[in-house]
């Protein structure tokens, strides 16, 4: 059999029974890293840097195929709202790390993140995500009290939590003031490689243990990696497929590794667009509901990044919607897009990119398939 059969044989058991054994995963992840060198399959003519091998095509057109059985051609937008850059924890990765003295930090204040909802909501956003550091200035009464003053302006969006690692209590609440989903990446499910991104306080049991929290509490929970982090394996990303398949996410978010240059990896390659590319797909196939954003990260290190993004099976995008004088700072990596536009721009870029890809911006919540939101 040779390599675009064997790639069309396990793309079909992945499609019909979204599972496939670690022998049989790495050998299509050795199949599309082997016949990378050259890409001259044009998956769209509106996009020139759309190029693929042929056993990427296949794997490419099953994502999007069942994506759209799931999802149609819709996109759905996230507003971002990065409030605050503050954060306790020292991950090894990260720009706004604790030790990193050279970030110049910030904190909106609740009329300042309810003043870019009001932006986001009239330019058709109908979900906020709040992300930042974990900042205790915001203790759980500051965050209940912002997400209650948005649901009551916006009882008709979703609001989405990126905020770290909080006990079941903090969640709970949280749910309660009427936060609808949260967003914490496992980064990685092997222990041994977590302990080497992350400060001796953070510990793999412990993020596993709010990701169930979470789920059991009743938030639409998204997980994730990033792709090519200093020391993974591909024994590693299998680990991370299995946990994802185990545990049921709603959402996943991945990503490439993009070093920062005053962290202690700011030597370390930045992941590969094609790895990234190859995970998102593979992702659509085994948990083919979830939410699949085509990430900041993706568009960094490729200008056609999140539309690529899309045609290898990922359904949302996350704009920035952050206050202009603060996007600037909250830098995750070097080189992070969109850091100099305005709400509004970033919305037609976006639109634009989208429609490119051969996609509809949909101006909905954007719920999970099949996920029961009328309990609400
Ligand atoms: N404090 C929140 C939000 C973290 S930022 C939390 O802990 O969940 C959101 C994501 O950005 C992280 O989960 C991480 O996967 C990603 N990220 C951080 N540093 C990065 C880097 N250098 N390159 C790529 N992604 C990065």
């Amino acid at each position: 059999m040779n390599r675009i059969e064997r790639t069309q044989e396990l793309v079909g058991i992945l499609e019909r029974e979204h599972a496939l054994s670690d022998e049989a995963l790495s050998d299509l992840l050795d199949i599309l890293e082997e016949t990378g060198a050259e890409r001259t399959v044009q998956i769209r003519d509106a996009i020139p840097a759309a190029v693929c091998t042929p056993e990427e095509a296949v794997l490419y057109a099953a994502a999007r195929k069942v994506r759209e059985q799931y999802y149609g051609k819709d996109v759905y937008l996230r507003g971002l709202i990065e409030f605050t850059n503050y954060c306790r924890n020292d991950c090894r990765y990260c720009g706004i790390r604790r030790s990193n003295t050279k970030a110049e930090r910030y904190r909106l204040s609740d009329e300042q993140i309810l003043r870019c909802c009001g932006q986001g909501y009239a330019l058709g956003f109908r979900t906020f995500v709040l992300q930042g550091g974990e900042d205790m200035y915001y203790t759980d009464e500051r965050i209940c009290g912002i997400v209650r003053a948005i649901r009551e302006r916006y009882p008709d969006c979703a609001i989405t939590l990126s905020i770290g690692e909080k006990s079941r209590e903090s969640y709970l609440a949280y749910r309660e003031a009427g936060a609808d989903r949260y967003l914490l990446r496992q980064e990685t499910s092997n222990p041994e490689h977590y302990r080497y991104l992350h400060p001796a306080q953070l510990s793999i049991e412990n993020r596993k243990r709010c990701l169930s929290d979470l789920k059991e509490i009743g938030y639409q929970v998204g997980c994730g990696i990033m792709v090519g982090s200093p020391g993974q394996t591909r024994e590693h990303i299998i680990e991370d497929l299995r946990y994802m398949q185990d545990f049921g996410p709603h959402m996943i978010g991945i990503g490439p590794f993009i070093p920062h240059k005053d962290t202690p990896f700011a030597d370390e390659k930045a992941g590969s667009l094609y790895d990234t590319l190859h995970l998102l797909a593979i992702i659509r196939l085994m948990l083919p509901g979830v939410l699949l954003p085509a990430t900041t990260a993706l568009g960094t290190i490729h200008p056609a990044g999140r539309e690529l993004g899309l045609l290898a099976g990922a359904n949302v995008i996350m704009p920035n919607i952050s206050p202009g004088d603060v996007r600037g700072k909250y830098l995750l990596y070097d080189g992070k897009i969109c850091t100099d536009d305005e709400a509004a721009a970033c919305g037609r870029c976006i639109d634009l990119r989208i429609r490119k890809a051969g996609y509809i911006t949909a101006m909905s919540r954007g719920d999970c398939a099949g996920f029961d939101t009328a309990h609400k």
